[in-house]
């Protein structure tokens, strides 16, 4: 399972994030995922909740938003839904394209804190 994987560096990365900016406790985390990067968010999910025991993010709220797959037509100059080919045929002019603008993302998108308090 992968997600463990990549759970472990997201933690990483979100510990780096909120220790650098005197974090006492991380609330919440949103994750930006595609839906082509090959990431199963119930997976991912799970992944967190056993890995973030003993970590700044324990207890935290865990968010995944889904990416939709968008392919760009160079003829339109537009966005249209692409399937899960990676070439894909534009609803506007017919020509493929295969170039993917969006659907492979795998990232930190924010990071909610609870900071130390300040002294007096
Ligand atoms: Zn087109």
């Amino acid at each position: 399972m992968h997600e463990v994987g990549i759970m472990e560096s997201t933690l990483a990365a979100v510990r780096r994030e909120a220790l650098a900016r005197n974090a006492a406790h991380v609330d919440r985390i949103v994750l930006r995922i595609g839906v082509l990067s090959g990431v199963e968010p119930e997976a991912l999910r799970f992944a967190f909740e056993a890995c973030s025991p003993g970590t700044l993010a324990e207890g935290a709220e865990f968010d995944i938003e889904s990416v939709p797959a968008l392919a760009h037509c160079p003829t339109c100059e537009r966005d249209f839904a692409a399937g899960a080919g990676f070439i894909c045929c534009c609803p506007g002019c017919g020509n493929y394209s295969g170039d993917l603008r969006t659907g492979r993302e795998l990232e930190l998108r924010s990071i909610e804190f609870t900071p130390h308090p300040t002294p007096p």
